[in-house]
């Protein structure tokens, strides 16, 4: 099949988020899997012209009152040694729109106030760049509010001559970006008013990029089953919950996978030794290092809790770091278990975080982003914390269970759908559960985890070795896509 990816962002040009790991990842697999996929996304500032090829001739796309011209490159995400095929990237290039710096914003400015016509360009553009190619996708595969427009251009002007036969896909990486901007911004797409109702677009006499998008695409996905359940109800849908009840007919939960090449303890260049599920060994020497370096007491009896975390109100951080009794402030004092936590965020907590670090012996923050901590934490801790308010897919929580090191996680979106809560009674499970999102239900279920690891040591060793033989890969992802793309296709 010939299927295009439109995205924002794909790694390892552009990145802010799991979705620029999902777009590369997903397009690798489909590859591989025999399928003619490409990529195209915008050329922004910090991607090297010079490491591009030019593709001849500038593009016109119809925008605004007249047309906008875009430069074409072209280049191929990267592959391992020996892979066959390739996925080609085409970026588009635009002075004004994407010569600078940031993808949707700036500290100061952090969403762009151009924005709505950034990417009603970029969107348009999508199918000009088809034309020049003579190459139409059967699938046009949109991703969150910055792409959803091209489902809705596909449904309303382009799906003529030879794009007659292509389908849209849209996935949701995350509802609680919706790309919402002054309905003065609609003319700038070229569509007529009629479709500012029809087309799904209104919201409040604003316009909801994201909602037109759910309107419009042929079919939609979102990053994991439970998720896609959660969207159709109001706790989670951020409003869009009935646009999402009136298509469940054709909306669809698809769970990420994991790059296993990047995340494995085998091969991780970032750990003092590598171990497997036959030979744990490596791991305490990992728990050593781990507090080592954050500067715990170097204990391998007390169990250590790690958390990687985007410091943020979904990552469940309130109720975490916040004041009630139950939070790590609380579990650190009545526990005999230690703290090892990276994350960068919210300043409130980040300032919480460097507080309890001062003020308890066995908890320990860093303050930032780094690629080999988040590796030694995964590694070096006994259990993951994941508490999170929502959580579309989760990556982290993947990434313990391959490490050996069982999460404790609330019972929502990818996070129910991957852990498998621990039973006393039989020793089975992968990690420990909670539903509600309360201080009193995270310091309860930590301390559940730290009970076992005193008094079940058995059980939890044999969870870790469970964990380890799970296998959430991208190809089992690909191949449900796929099924999708060919449904639609016949
Ligand atoms: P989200 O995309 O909502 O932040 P995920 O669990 O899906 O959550 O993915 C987060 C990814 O970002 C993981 O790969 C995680 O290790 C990484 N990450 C988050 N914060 C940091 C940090 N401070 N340092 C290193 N990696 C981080």
């Amino acid at each position: 099949m010939k299927i295009l990816m439109t995205t924002s962002e794909a790694v390892p040009f552009a990145k802010t988020g799991g979705l620029a790991d999902a777009v590369s990842a997903l397009s690798l697999s489909l590859a591989a899997l025999g399928h003619d996929v490409r990529i195209v996304m915008p050329r922004y500032y910090p991607i090297d012209r010079a490491k591009l090829e030019l593709i001849e001739g500038p593009l016109g796309v119809p925008v605004g009152w007249g047309e906008e011209w875009a430069a074409i490159y072209r280049t191929t995400l990267p592959v391992p040694a020996g892979t066959e095929h390739e996925v080609p990237v085409y970026m588009v290039d635009h002075e004004n729109f994407f010569g600078r710096d940031g993808i949707y914003g700036i500290p100061s400015e952090p969403d762009f106030a151009d924005n709505p016509r950034r990417f009603s360009f970029f969107s348009r553009s999508v199918f000009q760049l088809c034309r020049k190619l003579g190459w139409y996708p059967d699938i046009f595969h949109a991703h969150d509010w910055p792409t959803a427009l091209v489902p809705v251009f596909l449904k309303h002007g382009e799906r003529t001559g030879p794009f007659g036969k292509s389908s849209s896909v849209f996935t949701i990486h995350n509802i609680g970006y919706q790309g919402v901007y002054a309905k003065e911004f609609f003319p700038y797409t070229k569509l007529d008013w009629d479709l500012f109702r029809s087309a799904g677009f209104e919201d409040w006499d604003r316009m909801n990029l994201l909602k037109a998008g759910l309107v419009c695409a042929d079919k939609l996905t979102t990053v994991s089953p439970t998720y896609a359940e959660e969207t159709k109800t109001s706790a989670y849908g951020f409003r869009l919950d009935g646009v999402l009840r009136a298509r469940e007919g054709d909306y669809a939960g698809i769970l990420n996978g994991v790059d296993f090449d990047l995340w494995n303890p085998s091969t991780d260049t970032y750990i003092p030794v590598c171990y497997d599920r036959n030979d744990l060994s490596g791991k305490a020497i990992a728990k050593s290092a781990l507090q080592k370096e954050f500067g715990l007491p170097v204990d391998p009896d007390v169990p250590v809790i790690g958390m990687v975390t985007r410091l943020t109100e979904q990552k469940g951080v309130g109720e975490l770091f916040g004041p009630s009794y139950g939070s790590a402030w609380s579990i650190c004092q009545d526990m005999a278990l230690q703290f090892a936590i990276l994350g960068s965020g919210e300043r409130w907590c980040e300032n919480e975080l460097r507080s309890l670090s001062a003020r308890l012996p066995n908890f320990r923050a860093t303050i930032g982003y780094s690629e080999r901590l988040s590796h030694m934490i995964e590694a070096g801790s006994d259990f993951f914390l994941m508490p999170s308010r929502y959580e579309p897919c989760g990556l982290n929580q993947m990434y313990s269970l391959a490490y050996g090191t069982p999460p404790i996680v609330r019972r929502t979106g990818g996070l129910a759908d991957t852990v498998e809560n621990y039973v006393q009674e039989t020793g089975e499970g992968t990690g420990f559960m909670f539903d509600e999102l309360t201080p009193r239900s995270i310091y309860d279920t930590v301390g559940w985890a730290v009970w076992a690891y005193y008094n079940k040591r058995e059980d939890v060793e044999a969870m870790r070795i469970r964990g380890m033989e799970l296998d959430f890969t991208w190809e089992t992802s690909a191949r449900r896509y796929l099924a999708l793309y060919e449904k639609l296709a016949r």
